[in-house]
């Protein structure tokens, strides 16, 4: 008998969230590979489509097709008492996924996506749900999550864990045979604004902050005709923006992303192309911004953290400055709006110390782009998590929470002023 499989991406508890192209991609792409073997019913969330958030005036998309989620303020867990920042839970209400429930019948498994550690609360309010509607499904974890906290995920209730990117033991729970040629299941979703891309898995670089090289292991590309039927599927459901969730995108380009893109080009496929997952500078090369503008890149999101060579070098020489500069000079040649490439640099880094973050983001300026502070979050198993038990609980996953390690770090009016300052200088260049 087909087996009927619920998936699920779970509401997130956080002090901010935003729908910067947020999709499940992980759990689509697994279900993708079951397409016809199984019934799957979708329950998203985050899905701002849903006729219940699109009632939502003050919710509405911005022109890439990013916005607010709906949310309701909520007490702030214990150790966040001394944060004066308001906690949130975003995504739909609880009730209608209860209702949902009652409506669709039973389920005999159900796929649970996790992002960050610290939103496993929102993965546990589904688990009680489950458990309490329909005792007899099947809960399968997988995601960021049970991978870096396998330990803490094990107390959430879930019956099956799913490891990193082996999907074995999960086929064979399943008793079904996968086909891994198989695009992620879009079609899924009633209504879609917004697709995800992934061209490769991994990332060759091992920078001391980062979860990819824990999570992915070695660099490996995926192959075009994937990539290519993964896009195709998209644009047939009238995806308009595309953001690719690579780690190392522009690693290998020649082989990966430029095949890719010149398909893009030669086929006139008209959709715009967004990287929030940070492009490595030091790839960018003349030819490269060319195709990429040319093929539909729309916006440019551009990894630095920080000006000081001391600090690129002790987290593991991804980018250097001269890099970040000769990029942005490429992109803005080829034709790439100004207001829509940014430069990341990290706040709250532990080696804060050595990082010269006001100069940093005095340097991105100069250049005349966007500057964006990204919270740091400390990731358990990667050393600077690892030496950030310092200063919080690495076993308790809210303690990785990226609004609050700041503030533990370096003082709510510090953070603030220095948040303050990047707007300052965003606005001295008319880019808010
Ligand atoms: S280059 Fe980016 S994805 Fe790769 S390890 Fe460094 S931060 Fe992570």
């Amino acid at each position: 008998m087909t087996p009927r499989i619920l998936l699920v991406n779970p509401p997130i508890y956080d002090f901010a969230a935003y729908d910067f192209w947020l999709k499940p991609y992980g759990m689509l792409s697994t279900a993708g590979r079951l397409r016809g073997k199984a019934d799957f019913k979708l329950f998203d969330y985050m899905d701002r489509l849903h006729p219940f958030a699109a009632t939502q005036k003050h919710l509405e998309s911005d022109r890439w097709n990013r916005g607010r989620f709906y949310c309701q303020k909520i007490p702030r867990p214990k150790p966040f008492e001394s944060i004066p920042r308001y906690f949130r839970r975003f995504g739909l209400p609880r009730n209608i996924f209860l209702d949902f429930l009652t409506r669709e019948g039973s389920f005999d498994f159900v796929f649970i996506q996790t992002t960050m550690t610290y939103w496993y609360e929102g993965v546990w309010e589904v688990i009680e749900d489950i458990r309490k509607a329909r005792p007899k499904a099947k809960i399968i974890l997988g995601g960021n999550y049970v991978t870096l906290c396998s330990n803490h995920a094990e107390k959430s209730g879930a019956d099956f864990l799913v490891h990193g990117t082996n999907l074995e033991p999960l086929w064979e729970c399943l008793r079904i045979n996968p086909d891994p040629d198989q695009p992620a299941l879009w079609e899924i979703y009633e209504k879609l604004g917004v697709g995800v891309l992934k061209l490769t898995e991994g990332c060759p670089f091992k920078c001391t902050y980062c979860s990819v090289p824990k999570v992915y292991g070695q660099f490996k590309p995926r192959s075009l005709e994937h990539s290519l039927a993964e896009l195709k599927l998209l644009c047939s459901l009238g995806v308009e923006n595309i953001a690719f969730y690579d780690d190392a995108l522009l690693f290998d380009a020649d082989k990966v992303l430029a095949p890719f893109l010149t398909e893009v080009v030669n086929r006139s496929i008209k959709v715009n192309f967004h990287s929030p997952n940070a492009l490595n500078a030091r790839f960018i090369t003349e030819e490269l911004a060319e195709l990429m503008v040319r093929a539909g890149f729309k916006t440019f999101y551009l990894g630095f953290e920080s000006a000081s060579q001391q600090w690129q070098k002790r987290t593991g020489s991804k980018v250097f400055t001269d890099e970040l500069a000769k990029a942005v000079e490429h992109l803005k040649s080829a034709g790439a709006e100004p207001a829509n490439i940014t430069a990341y640099q990290i706040l709250g880094h532990p080696h804060i110390e050595i990082q010269q973050l006001e100069a940093s983001m005095h340097f991105v300026n100069s250049l005349g782009i966007r500057g964006t502070l990204a919270d740091f979050s400390p990731i358990p198993g990667t050393p600077d998590g690892d030496y950030c038990k310092k200063w919080v609980d690495m076993d308790e996953p809210l303690m990785h929470n990226k609004t609050a390690f700041p503030i533990i770090l370096m003082g709510f009016d510090k953070s603030n002023r220095l948040k303050d300052l990047q707007r300052k200088l965003n606005r001295r260049l008319s880019i808010s």
